[in-house]
């Protein structure tokens, strides 16, 4: 890995862990844009999930109308709970991830974002969790509901001249959407699959956590040199 090499991270589960202030903003935003209170909000999973894939399904099963207007208004509504409720309850990091990054920054290699959060709440996250300055580029989930997508959209915007191997997850759509674009997964047992989940599901590279800074380096040196992409 050097200055011309390009990761991609995935957030929750991954890098760090919002103590269900997500769930608690979705449902309180839902009932103040849609005007009713979504039935079994503890029944949705978000592991692997995008925001924009969410709030569709839920207002599917409720059978209202979700017009473009009124989904925007849903993302204000979610960014600002979810914003305030980290100023009081910042999110859990996991442990070594802020010695990965800043040893991956420290190489110079390019980090980017592939998260089904949106791009607000995103950034959000990663600066009540003290990661905010290691990213450059990245794709969010209030641009398509399809993570393979938001990976594609990630790539095209990685710096000119780098080069991709690898994205960072923790769920078996991480997977997907890594192995879709080309790229080899790292996963990692943080999130709410197991490690022989993650193995059984494809997985490249399993770690338990990344709080051996050396092996995880390891894991991520020897998986860029497997599959580069373009
Ligand atoms: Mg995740």
């Amino acid at each position: 890995m050097n200055a011309r090499t390009a990761v991609l991270f995935d957030i929750d589960g991954t890098m760090l862990f919002a103590r269900g202030v997500g769930r608690r903003s979705f449902s309180r935003a839902f009932v103040e844009v849609y005007g009713i209170e979504y039935p079994d909000i503890d029944g949705i999973s978000f592991a692997g999930a995008t925001d924009s894939g969410v709030i569709r399904a839920m207002c599917a099963t409720c059978g209202v109308p979700n017009p473009p207007a009124k989904e925007e208004h849903f993302f204000l509504r979610l960014a600002r709970h979810l914003d305030e409720a980290m100023d009081a309850l910042p999110p859990e990091v996991f442990p070594g991830v802020p010695e990965l990054l800043a040893a991956l920054t420290a190489e110079g290699v390019a980090l980017g974002l592939v998260t089904g959060n949106l791009r607000s709440t995103a950034w959000s996250k990663l600066r009540h969790a003290g990661l905010d300055g290691y990213f450059t580029f990245g794709a969010y989930g209030d641009e398509t509901p399809d993570r393979v997508e938001i990976t594609r959209l990630a790539l095209q915007r990685r710096p000119a001249g780098s080069r991709c191997g690898v994205l960072a997850g923790d769920t078996p759509l991480d997977i997907e959407a890594a192995h879709a674009n080309g790229l080899r997964a790292l996963t990692v047992a943080t999130g709410w699959v197991s490690a022989g989940d993650l193995a059984a599901a494809g997985a490249d590279g399993v770690l338990t956590d990344f709080s051996d800074t050396a092996a995880s380096l390891a894991l991520f040196q020897s998986l860029c040199e497997e599959r580069i992409c373009p």
